[in-house]
């Protein structure tokens, strides 16, 4: 249902498909369900759908969905760094935080957003109620677009210190550096071997790491959490991830990405259409998706 390779879009003739997701995979994506609600909620005669696009063919797709005179599209992984090359503008927010997850197309030009950002925020405030400038916060997957996206983000904002775990640790490297000239936020790069150690060290964890989208055993270093830890993994599916699952069981308070994917949603929503989004129906249509009521 809704979902289209670049192919299967050019030849399709749904004309009220204007709205969609781009990812490489895409598949596993509850977006269109939480937007489509939202459209319906507002009697907005349009459609939400999923579109596969590989790394490679980031501008075509861009070009097509110019075409097709798309209002707008979101993007997730791995396509948020890319897009920063084929836009004609970007909001400051996504200007500082180097990352895109919502365009808008504007007769033909493309401007960039990051709700990403905002949405962690309000789904960390939802879920745990603290203050994330009093924490110590480790983010696993840093390098990536999210896990950048929430470093920038955690620095801005002040916390008091932040562990920068990426695979690739050349990124994180680059990131430090750059967050370490602007904040005040005490910055440490650590490996993905040193888990355990770096689970000591904080007090919430953010996985922002796309390991175990594939159903990968969890790190061994995750032995290490305790009941005191937030635990945040920003992936989420139709079931709560092995991740959370996990943390509870060592008692720690843990959630998925579910609540970050509705605020960033709701937000994306607002910037295409300049209006409040119906957050409760997009919210109910989320959970039903993922199968949670
Ligand atoms: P991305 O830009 O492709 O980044 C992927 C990250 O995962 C990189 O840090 C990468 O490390 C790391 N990684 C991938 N495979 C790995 C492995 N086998 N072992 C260790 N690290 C690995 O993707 P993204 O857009 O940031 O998204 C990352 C995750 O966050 C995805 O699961 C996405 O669904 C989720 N997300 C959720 C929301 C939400 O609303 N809930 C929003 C944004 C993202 P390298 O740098 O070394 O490649």
């Amino acid at each position: 249902m809704c979902s289209f390779s670049i192919q299967s879009l050019r030849a399709s003739k749904e004309a009220d498909l204007r709205l969609a997701v781009l990812g490489d995979p895409v598949d596993h994506s509850l977006s269109p369900s939480m937007q489509n609600a939202g459209l319906l909620s507002l009697h907005l005669p349009y459609r939400y759908g999923r579109l596969h696009v590989r790394p490679g063919d980031l501008a075509v797709a861009f070009d097509l969905l110019r075409e097709r005179d798309f209002i707008g599209w979101n993007l997730t992984l791995p396509h948020k760094l890319a897009a920063l090359e084929l836009l004609d503008g970007l909001d400051p927010v996504a200007h500082r935080l180097r990352s895109v997850n919502t365009i808008v197309n504007r007769s033909g030009r493309l401007f960039g957003f990051n709700t990403d950002a905002a949405g962690f925020v309000a789904a960390i405030e939802e879920a745990f109620a603290c203050d994330l400038r009093t924490l110590r916060i480790a983010v696993l997957g840093a390098g990536g677009g999210a896990g950048q996206t929430v470093a920038r983000h955690l620095s801005e904002l002040g916390a008091l210190s932040l562990v920068l775990v990426n695979r690739t640790v050349a990124k994180t490297q680059r990131l430090a550096k750059d967050l370490a000239a602007r904040s005040k936020t005490r910055i440490r790069i650590e490996k993905w071997d040193h888990l355990a150690d770096v689970c000591r060290a904080v007090d919430l964890i953010v996985n922002a790491s796309s390991a175990g989208l594939d159903g990968e055993r969890l790190h061994k270093g995750w032995r290490a959490l305790e009941p005191r830890h937030l635990v945040f993994d920003m992936v989420y599916g139709p079931q709560e991830t092995a991740l959370v699952r996990f943390a509870r069981e060592k008692g720690a308070r843990a959630t998925d990405g579910l609540l970050m994917l509705l605020h960033q949603g709701v937000l994306a929503f607002e910037i295409w259409f300049g209006k409040p989004a119906p957050d409760g129906a997009m919210r109910a249509a989320l959970w039903r998706a993922a199968g949670r009521i």
